[in-house]
């Protein structure tokens, strides 16, 4: 199990961003109307999509230019080659793709007319990249300039991604889906990016609700109707470095101990918002990892989201650098 799926090549030189995360394949059926308890219905041809949050990164950011790496497992099956194939069409380099242990995690999704969506995740081979695979890629950690990871992988993992950082290395974390980090991870994010409904349930105010984060006790000054400013206030007293909160066609907030700024995205027509936050957060980190600060990094990820939201699906939907709308002035 554990075979590197490489090339022998050496992984990860002079990576500017490495991808610690999930790889998925997105199993799609449209259907009239999604099934009740104990109810079959029939549905169209099945579409499968290379997915999952840690490949979809990998996609964008190569996409865009950028010497990008992913750690991840697959399993060995049609789904796993799928997903590799996506990965070396984008420019990734996968030599710490690892092969096996467990099948190919999949996305099992019901979508009815109206777009709404039902969907069962197995993860498969994305619960099997243990901690030991992190310590494995040791070196890939240290050539890295960023290190970006997110939550569809065990949180023992992420946690040793966090122990393992070389100094001067950059963690970018997503906690996608969102729940709780334990205090030594948040420490080291550097920013911790995350769209309002993972930003509501960091703040504690549940999974369950609608709209903004709640007035929770953990936002401090927040009345009726705290802003993004009051979530990224919050988010910064659980202690990582830096905040970005994505806000859709609004753009994002990011927010460090000097005080916050808002970026507008540029305006485009938006036809399916699937994988922006992706496309956003892998564009922002490697951005980073370049050099650029945190606002002007945020300023290119926007353009970059926006960018994804103008065409349909997630990987399909990135862009090039070439097919960015200009900045916002
Ligand atoms: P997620 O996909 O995680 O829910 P958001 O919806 O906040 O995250 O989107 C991430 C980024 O994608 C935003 O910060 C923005 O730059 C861009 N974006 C998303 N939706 C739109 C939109 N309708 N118009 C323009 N940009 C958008």
């Amino acid at each position: 199990m554990s075979e590197a799926a490489g090339t022998g090549e050496r992984a990860g030189h002079g990576t500017e961003l490495l991808v610690v995360g999930s790889a998925n394949a997105d199993l799609v059926v449209a259907v009239d109307r999604r099934p009740g308890p104990g109810e079959t219905v029939l549905g169209s041809d099945l579409v499968v999509h290379p997915g999952g949050k840690g490949a979809n990164q990998a996609v964008a950011a190569a996409r865009l230019g950028a010497r990008t790496a992913l750690l991840a497992r697959v399993g060995d099956d049609a789904h796993g080659r799928l997903l590799l194939e996506s990965q070396r069409a984008a420019g990734v380099d996968t030599s710490a793709v690892l092969t096996g242990g467990a099948p190919t995690g999949v996305a099992l999704i019901t979508v009815d007319p109206s777009g709404d969506n039902s969907i069962v995740v197995s993860p498969g081979a994305n619960a099997r990249l243990r901690p030991a695979d992190v310590r494995a890629a040791g070196g890939l950690l240290a050539r890295a300039r960023v290190v970006s990871v997110q939550l569809e992988i065990p949180p023992e993992t992420v946690a040793e991604v966090a122990r393992a950082l070389p100094a001067g290395t950059r963690l970018v974390l997503n906690p996608s889906p969102p729940a709780a980090l334990p205090p030594d991870v948040l420490a080291v994010c550097d920013p911790l990016v995350l769209n309002e409904h993972e930003a509501r349930v960091l703040l504690g105010g549940g999974v369950g609700g609608s709209g903004g984060p709640g007035p929770g006790p953990q936002v401090p000054g927040s009345g009726p109707g705290p802003g993004p400013e009051d979530w990224a206030r919050g988010l910064l007293a659980l202690g990582p470095r830096s905040v970005v909160v994505t806000l859709g066609a609004a753009g994002a907030l990011v927010a460090g101990p000097a005080g916050g700024e808002r970026v507008p995205s540029p305006r485009v027509r938006a036809v399916d918002t699937t994988g922006a936050g992706d496309a956003f957060t892998a564009a922002l980190a490697w951005r980073l990892g370049l050099g650029e600060d945190l606002a002007t990094a945020a300023r290119f990820a926007v353009r970059v989201g926006a960018a994804a939201v103008t065409r349909p699906g997630a990987q399909q939907s990135f862009p090039t650098a070439d097919e960015l709308p200009p900045a916002t002035p």
